[in-house]
């Protein structure tokens, strides 16, 4: 299963407006909500390959829980899902008080449609059959807007015991580069994205690998591993086990 990783690009957390906020390099982390499978992963590919970070489900109740756990920078939302309709989930979503942006993609081209889902906050709308280069350019559009982006390409955590750099794909550990394959890159950046907050195993396999990975969830626990020895003994308490949840990051960002 190495040879179908892509990559997902990495995150950091932010603080605005109360939330917590997850962004990759200054491209976003968008939540892609659609049943059928060969457009979720279209628009993965070309989302990704726009430098987002991809999480997706096509399942609407899920979408919820990785709404509220994960806090993407935006939601692709279909309408049309099988378990939970769209316009349900926009509404619980903004229920929440949640300022997250959503895109919603919709096979209803009617007029009162668009005009029902604006009226409950979507921020824009994209209809079926789509161009998916259309999409990434409304998602950038749209993340302009929410004033996503710019965010520094090094971070450092714990006093500079820890330190991500982006643009190199590089991490480093007391100074020492570490080598990583794309799956500890992913494991390691997407803890990083909020320190401290424990990471389900599913969690991390949805955003490292992709939602279809679900039921890899063990495979996590020897990429940790091996991630745990390049980190070295000195350094094996960046990754900290949270029992019986997964994983968080030992250390805090610095400012
Ligand atoms: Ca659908």
């Amino acid at each position: 299963m190495g040879s179908m990783w892509r990559p997902c690009g990495d995150r950091r957390a932010r603080s605005r407006g109360g939330l917590s906020r997850c962004d990759d390099g200054g491209m976003g982390t968008v939540l892609v909500v659609e049943d059928e499978r060969e457009i979720r992963e279209l628009l993965r590919r070309y989302l990704e390959r726009a430098g987002h970070a991809v999480l997706s489900t096509g399942s609407g109740a899920e979408a919820l829980r990785m709404v509220e756990e994960s806090v993407p920078d935006l939601v692709l939302l279909d309408l049309g899902l099988p378990d939970l309709d769209g316009t349900e989930l926009l509404r619980e979503v903004r229920q929440d008080g949640r300022r997250t942006p959503v895109l919603v993609l919709t096979a209803r081209a009617g007029v009162d449609d668009r005009i029902q889902g604006l009226s409950l906050g979507a921020d824009d709308y994209v209809t079926k059959p789509f161009s998916p280069t259309e999409v990434v350019l409304r998602v950038a559009a749209i993340l302009g807007r929410s004033g996503g982006g710019g965010d520094p390409e090094v971070r450092s955590y714990g006093d500079g015991r820890l330190v991500v750099d982006d643009r190199r794909r590089e991490a480093r550990v007391d100074g020492r580069a570490l080598d990583l394959t794309p799956t500890e890159w992913g494991i390691l950046t997407s803890l990083a994205s909020v320190p401290g907050r424990p990471f389900s195993r599913y969690e991390l396999v949805n955003r490292v690998r992709g939602y279809e990975y679900a039921g890899y969830e063990r495979s996590i626990d020897s990429h940790v591993k091996n991630l745990r020895q390049k980190l070295g003994a000195g350094a094996a308490d960046v990754v900290a086990t949270v029992t019986g949840v997964g994983y968080r990051l030992g250390v805090d960002r610095d400012h």
